[in-house]
């Protein structure tokens, strides 16, 4: 390999690289809308990692963000569906906690206004 071959091949990888990581990104999700017996109770952004509890009448589901991902880490269902599901990370796939009415759902950043609206 050439000199100037290995110049064009560095070249193409930075032009590249961005725009790779660009459309493995529009795959994923901004946010994680928190549902609870129908009602949104939080939209959570996918970009910062954290833990969060949602304690209702029907039992406790705690979730938590991680690299871009979301899972229910722990609950007091009984059948743990929702714990077993375990990460989800694309636009549209949810995890229901049918005991406890309560549903996560992953939405990208250009849909999330009608949600909010809801
Ligand atoms: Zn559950």
């Amino acid at each position: 390999m050439k000199k100037h071959d290995i110049i064009l091949l560095v070249v193409i990888i930075i032009v590249l690289l961005p725009i790779a990581i660009i459309l493995l990104n529009l795959g994923k999700g901004g946010y994680a809308i928190v549902k609870i017996n129908g009602r949104v109770m939080k939209t959570i952004s996918l970009n910062k990692d954290g833990l969060y509890a949602y304690v209702t009448d029907y039992g406790y589901n705690k979730i938590e963000v991680k690299d871009g991902k979301v899972r229910v880490f722990e609950a007091d269902c009984p059948n743990q569906d929702c714990v077993n599901k375990g990460y989800i990370e694309r636009n549209g796939e949810s995890i229901i906690c049918l005991p406890h009415k309560f549903e996560v759902t992953i939405k990208s950043k250009d849909d999330d206004y009608d949600v909010i609206v809801q």
